[in-house]
């Protein structure tokens, strides 16, 4: 096919390889990233103070449905359109102060700024010649990430896809050096608190060890890791002949916030000849924090450390990292293929393809680098500083009242609790939690999540959010607690 002509926007002057990226077509391109930008800062302001429209599954299903993919709109702004009508409408905005559900943070600006150069160059960072300075600005930032964590300079690590693969990984590394020294393959246990996250017990499943391989140990009444319970469970566990592959400590439990007794855990993961591993997908943040680094004092002694900087680092999905103190364990991911990275080939050292479990591998750590450059990793502290502070003002608020009850005092920025006015029964107020957080979120007045907390119902506020306010915040509990006490009404009205 002949070489198109240059182009300028416009349906139609549209030539038929006019959609690639390419440096003749750079005025199309750049007039219909402006347009998206445009409809997104027009969709921003629309849903200004409203986090959700609380749209249910069946109704955001059914637009979706009645699209006929066989039929193009062959035209940019329709298709803008259709998408604000299919998503933006009701999307769930996580800037918005009364949004307080799940791990999720507003974005900084300048990793949006990044977005722009690692959707477009499209970089894949398996191997240096397909990434060039895009494989030393990931391995900077590994590196950086090591020194916060008070690692040697024989660390490394590698960008993934978050916690969920970071942890992933982390086993991995862990179950292959066991087997590595020896350790029987059905033996392997991996120890965690029953407060850990769920991907533990995934990855585990993942690798073959069975799920009965995960030894759970309680939690103390600050819901860390029970360390007497942890020596316990270990000395056990070495006394039936099984061999510990993992400890995992969480330094910020998904709930509680809760942030494992680190040096005392690193201390007996050690004594039992077990790696270290510390998931610090949540409380990763603190790195960046000026006031509050030493709550992940003991980090230093792990083997490997999960940090997604998509939660307390305000990065857009995808960004996590798996970091571990001795590079050389990164060889048990290493596979050299004919094609890629051949051994004894051209850049060998280069080849960041050789740490990971993926191949193919978006940029991401390029919008971690032009947060720091544009900002710096102090503001990114302060940000965590502010949410930090945030719970426990509103920890605090709602300690006071007499028609609520905390589960726990907040530690990161959760804060776990729910409605109970004298004479509320536990089982009334177990029933009330589902219904008041599904009758929040369908008024379109806030998003909240729940949980479980030894068998009970529970609301919690993830607070992710330096713009929002502990008034905010306290208003979702009032709308809930209206909720709630209008559910009791309507109740004692038909009985
Ligand atoms: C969120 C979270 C994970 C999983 O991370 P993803 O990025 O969602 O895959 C793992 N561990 C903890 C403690 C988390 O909070």
């Amino acid at each position: 096919m002949a070489a198109p002509p240059a182009q300028s926007p416009g349906v139609d002057q549209v030539h038929p390889l006019s959609h690639l990226f390419h440096p003749r077509h750079a005025a199309m391109y750049a007039a219909t990233m402006r347009r998206g930008v445009d409809h997104l800062t027009a969709a921003l302001a629309r849903a200004e103070g409203r986090a959700s429209t609380g749209v249910a599954p069946a109704q955001a299903a059914k637009p979706v449905a009645d699209v006929d993919l066989d039929a193009p709109l062959l035209d940019v702004d329709a298709a803008l359109e259709e998408v604000t009508r299919l998503y933006l409408d009701d999307a769930v905005w996580f800037h918005e102060p009364t949004y307080a559900a799940h791990l999720n943070c507003p974005v900084v600006i300048p990793a949006l700024l990044a977005e722009v150069f690692v959707s477009g160059v499209n970089s894949s960072l398996d191997t240096f010649d397909q990434s060039v300075g895009g494989t030393f600005i990931e391995r900077r930032l590994v590196e950086w990430t090591a020194g916060r964590l008070g690692f040697g300079p024989g660390a490394d690590g590698v960008f993934t896809s978050g916690g969920t693969q970071s942890n992933l990984q982390a086993l991995l590394l862990a179950r292959d050096h066991a087997l590595a020294s020896g350790a029987d393959a059905t033996r392997l246990r991996v120890v965690a608190s029953a407060d850990g996250h769920f991907s533990v017990q995934k990855a585990v499943r993942l690798l073959g060890l069975g799920d009965d391989a995960v030894v759970t140990v309680p939690v103390d009444h600050r819901r860390r890791m029970d360390v007497v319970a942890l020596a316990a469970t270990l000395a056990r566990l070495a006394a039936a002949g099984d061999h510990v592959a993992a400890v995992v400590a969480t330094a910020g439990t998904t709930d509680f916030g809760a942030v494992d007794p680190l040096p005392e855990v690193g201390a007996l993961a050690r004594a039992h000849g077990a790696w270290f591993h510390v998931d610090a997908a949540y409380g990763g943040g603190l790195l960046a924090s000026t006031t509050r680094r030493h709550w992940l004092a003991g980090i230093e002694a792990a083997d490997s450390v999960t940090i997604d900087y998509h939660k307390t680092w305000f990065q857009p999905v995808s960004s996590s990292a798996l970091v571990v103190a001795d590079a050389r364990h990164l060889g048990h991911v290493t596979w050299h293929a004919d094609y890629l990275n051949p051994r004894g080939g051209v850049h060998v050292s280069a080849n960041q393809v050789d740490k990971s479990i993926q191949t193919t591998r978006r940029f991401d750590a390029l919008k971690l680098w032009m947060t720091l450059r544009v900002m710096g990793a102090d503001r990114v502290g302060e940000y965590v500083d502010t949410v930090v502070d945030l719970a426990a003002e509103v920890g605090r608020r709602l300690a006071a009242r007499d028609d609520v009850e905390l589960a726990a005092d907040p530690q990161l920025s959760t804060v776990v609790w729910r409605y109970r006015p004298a004479g509320l029964s536990v089982a009334e107020a177990d029933r009330l939690v589902p219904l008041v957080r599904a009758a929040l979120h369908a008024r379109g007045q806030g998003m909240v999540a729940s949980t479980k907390v030894d068998g009970h119902a529970w609301l919690k506020l993830t607070l992710l959010n330096p713009m929002a306010t502990a008034d905010d915040v306290v208003g979702v509990v009032d709308a809930l607690v209206a909720i709630a006490t209008e559910l009791l009404d309507d109740e004692e009205d038909v009985a």
